[in-house]
């Protein structure tokens, strides 16, 4: 029998906020792979990785390439470690490149460190220690932190993917404004979605697939599928040189940074859960437009919270009220807050207790303490101090998702439009 063996590479942390991308140097190294007659099995992959994570430039991601460990495998050692030390941003305190080969089977111990890296915070000797127990070889640029990512992109299962279509600028345009007809990604979105999602934020008119960042990236397209990406990059029109592109398979999208919470009780902060409780409180908004309320269930409470950067999100949730049973879906951060990214309605409260109506047809008002009720226009009275059950109506309803708008939505997080994939 012959056995094919794979050489896989992770590279991560290259880059900064003033400039460069992961993906960009993978497509540059994928080029030179491509002039020496190296080919990639499957598509190169795109990892997102805690979003907590404290050194991110921006959304934690590393990235993997896999090849055939045959006699071309040392050159394409060679091309990578070059190509990173040529184009890391090796100036910024903050970028400490880390690279990763490693020619063995993927494990299941290694796919366990993957899935802690995106749950959880793992140090850089962690990592190392962890990567020499599997037979990584590990490089190391400047402190090396990208090795936590790196083996982290090479290692995670795929259970649930997408794909991005990334093209990339001129280096003389990086920096200046992108030069993208919004008209024709308009006319993208309406032609390809939902194989292509999070195109445009339409509450905020904002072109989701533009960075804001000076990094080499021009657009990102975000897709269920390859063909959908080759179709959406024909519309998209463009007024500046794109001298390259590539397509990633990624995580993105697929929510793989929740984990299922039984209880309120056993969630962490700086972990991302789905879990199910009752509201207590009408949401309240402070300074500053933050909206938040509070959730139980019979092991305690969290207080949960919709930033103002969720912009209409929040009117969405002011509808909640006291008594709805919700499942919300988000991470602890900082504040010790839930920041929800979406959440599903369970069973709405959808009775108020409200004084008795006269025959008369008034409302009809308190008679004082323990004293019932009593009618001010035609003087009838009921004796009982209780209020009674109406059904109100809801504008939010039960089984329904609602989530913060594209503007506002993590990498990793599922759009609805992907729900029921
Ligand atoms: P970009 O999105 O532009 O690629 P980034 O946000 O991915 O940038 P990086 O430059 O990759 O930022 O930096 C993230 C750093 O965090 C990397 O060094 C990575 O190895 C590290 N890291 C990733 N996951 C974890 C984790 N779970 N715990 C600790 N560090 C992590």
């Amino acid at each position: 029998m012959i056995v094919i063996k794979y050489l896989y590479i992770g590279i991560d942390d290259t880059d900064s906020p003033d400039g460069m991308c992961t993906t960009y140097l993978a497509s540059q190294i994928i080029n030179k792979f491509n002039d020496n007659g190296i080919e990639l099995v499957d598509y190169p992959r795109l990892i997102r990785l805690n979003p907590f994570a404290r050194f991110k430039t921006r959304g934690n991601g590393g990235v993997s390439l896999k090849i055939l460990n045959n006699d071309k495998a040392g050159l394409a050692r060679q091309i990578v470690l070059e190509e990173v030390e040529k184009l890391s941003m090796f100036d910024c305190d903050n970028t400490n490149p880390g690279v990763i080969f490693y020619d063995g089977e993927i494990t299941e111990k290694m796919e366990n460190y993957a899935f802690r890296a995106i749950y959880e915070f793992i140090t850089i000797e962690e990592a190392e220690e962890f990567g020499k127990s599997v037979g990584c070889e590990i490089h190391k640029f400047k402190k090396g932190r990208g090795i936590i990512g790196s083996i982290a992109a090479i290692s995670l299962p795929l259970s649930d993917y997408t794909y991005e279509l990334l093209a990339y600028r001129s280096a003389e345009n990086y920096g200046t404004k992108r030069r993208i007809d919004y008209e024709s990604v308009y006319l993208m979105d309406k032609k390809t979605f939902p194989d292509t999602f999070e195109n445009i934020d339409y509450s905020e008119n904002y072109i989701a697939i533009e960075p804001k960042t000076p990094c080499p990236v021009l657009y990102g397209i975000r897709s269920n599928n390859v063909e959908a990406l080759k179709e959406a990059k024909e519309i998209v029109e463009v007024g500046e040189p794109i001298v390259d592109w590539c397509i990633f398979k990624t995580n993105q999208h697929t929510d793989m940074h929740i984990q299922k919470a039984e209880s309120i009780s056993e969630m962490e902060q700086f972990g991302c859960y789905e879990v199910v409780g009752e509201v207590k409180n009408k949401p309240r908004i402070i300074d500053g437009g933050h909206m938040f309320f509070f959730i139980s269930d019979k092991s305690g409470e969290i207080e949960c919270g919709a930033y103002e950067p969720t912009k209409n999100f929040r009117k969405t949730v002011s509808h909640l009220r006291p008594g709805d049973i919700i499942r919300v879906f988000g991470g602890i951060g900082e504040q010790n807050t839930f920041n929800i990214e979406k959440f599903q309605v369970i069973k709405l409260n959808d009775v108020e207790y409200k004084n008795p109506i006269c025959e008369c047809g008034k409302s009809m008002t308190s008679a004082g303490k323990n004293k019932g009720f009593k009618c001010k226009r035609c003087g009838n009275r009921v004796k009982s101090d209780k209020k009674v059950p109406i059904k109100i109506t809801r504008s939010l309803k039960n089984s329904e998702f609602y989530e913060t708008p594209v503007s506002a939505r993590r990498h990793l997080s599922k759009p609805l439009c992907r729900m029921d994939l």
